[in-house]
């Protein structure tokens, strides 16, 4: 395998077993948001940039919500952040094989909370700033660290609040983060997505107003009835088709990796008149066409109802919410009139928190070197860019003008654990050998992106 030179000489079965250790202190922090408490895993963080020679900084947003942030410096090209959020999902000990916190190895894996969304990538990125450090070679940029608090609650205490508060302190050219660089074992092929965009979010409060009465007569104009009908055309509704670059591309370029039909058949998830029928009916497998449906078009899915105190009085209002999603290439207005349009003369729409959708270029340099790193490291895989339904701290790093990819690498082999299984899930965990093959992809692409020449 071509390596940066300077990363030729590396012992990396020293280096991979010392990341393994990391990862597995990264794990026992018991991070789970909420309430999050990442302040001593923070703490552990800047030891170890520390020991490797930078000069750490915590910046604490509230009580025991600390952000860990440090700078190498290097020549005048826009910097590298490197960034992972400290905070985990909650897991329920008793559904797990082994316990979350204990970062137990077993199976040839790293069994804990975090140990793939993404302590793995805290831990990869303090490896590879201290690889950097030790080997000495000037930085054509700067690299930074951001191991930030939050993000699994919505990123007011890490993310958000460093760039509000220390813009100074996080703004990069560029930055690697979530979610991408696993391998998708589809068709055959290995394939790295790589995530160069993200869909915006909407909450929306449903509220619908009707007369009140006894229940012993029933009326059409109950506010319960008027509100569920609503809710019914919603689940029913598949709404309009939005593209965007990304969305295109991200679907041609995955449809390119695969076999006939797959390879005819994914463009049409493309086609406003197609779309439906392929990702309902034609892709097999039903949480790929459910994700494509996602990404082609805005959502909003009911999520909490309320109405009503008496079983026996009809309530002159009723209210839900819903969790709609603004596809890349729309907006808030065009979500909020395709649901107008569903909602009728007495239901009204309110929306109680939004961010946009946000999508970075991928004709970039950086892009180019992670797309050459996966394929020399995987022979046969390719990359792609990428787009996800949720959201990251990427929305908020973007906002400094970042060009921000989801690029915490990790190895997957076919007929082992898949990605989708292991995220938020029960018995989250990382195969070792992955995870090594994964530090070697990032500190190869990292020192070919900083490393001067
Ligand atoms: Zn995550």
């Amino acid at each position: 395998m071509r390596m940066h030179p300077a990363l030729r000489q590396v012992d990396w079965d020293r280096e991979g077993a010392a990341a393994v250790e990391l990862l597995r202190d990264l794990i026992r922090f018991d991070t789970t948001n909420p309430p999050g408490d990442e302040a001593a895993c923070a703490a552990f963080c800047a030891d170890r940039l520390r020991d490797a020679g930078l000069e750490p900084e915590i910046l604490t947003s509230a009580p025991g919500r600390d952000n860990v942030v440090a700078r190498m410096t290097g020549g005048v090209e826009p910097p590298l952040l490197l960034t992972a959020h400290l905070d985990v999902v909650p897991a329920e000990a008793d559904r797990w094989t082994h316990p979350p916190f204990a970062a137990e190895i077993a199976d040839g894996h790293v069994w804990g909370r975090g140990a793939i969304d993404m302590k793995n990538m805290a831990a990869m990125s303090l490896a590879v700033v201290g690889m950097l450090a030790r080997c000495g070679a000037p930085l054509r940029r700067d690299v930074l660290f951001a191991g930030v608090a939050d993000e699994e609650d919505g990123c007011a205490h890490g993310s958000a609040w460093l760039v509000e508060r220390h813009p100074d302190k996080v703004r990069a050219g560029y930055a690697l983060g979530e979610v991408g660089g696993f391998t998708i074992n589809v068709g055959g092929r290995a394939v790295y997505p790589v995530q160069i965009a993200e869909k915006g979010v909407c909450w929306i409060r449903a509220r619908a107003s009707g007369s009140t009465g006894h229940g012993s007569v029933p009326r059409a104009d109950n506010a319960v009835v008027r509100l569920s009908e609503f809710l019914a055309r919603v689940g029913r509704t598949r709404l309009p088709v939005h593209l965007s670059p990304a969305v295109e591309r991200f679907v041609r370029e995955l449809a390119a990796t695969q076999p006939r039909p797959a390879r005819d058949v994914l463009p049409l998830v493309l086609s406003p008149r197609l779309s439906g029928m392929v990702t309902g009916r034609l892709i097999r497998d039903a949480s790929v066409g459910r994700t494509l449906a996602a990404l082609v078009r805005n959502t909003a899915a009911p999520t909490i109802l309320r109405a009503g105190s008496r079983v026996n009085v009809i309530p002159g209002s009723a209210e839900a919410e819903l969790d709609g999603r603004i596809a890349v290439g729309s907006s808030e207005a065009e979500l909020m009139a395709e649901l107008r349009a569903l909602a009728g003369p007495h239901v009204e729409l309110e929306v109680v928190g939004s961010r946009s959708p946000h999508e970075a270029p991928a004709e970039t340099p950086l892009y180019a070197t992670i797309a050459e790193v996966v394929g020399e490291h995987h022979p046969g895989a390719v990359a792609i860019p990428s787009v996800i339904p949720g959201f990251t701290d990427a929305h908020y790093w973007s906002q400094l003008g970042t060009i921000c990819y989801g690029f915490s690498p990790v190895r997957l082999e076919p007929g082992g654990v898949a990605f989708a299984d292991l995220f938020h899930a029960d018995d989250e965990r990382i195969p070792v050998a992955g995870f090594t093959a994964g530090l070697r992809m990032l500190a190869d692409a990292v020192f070919r992106f900083c490393v001067a020449d």
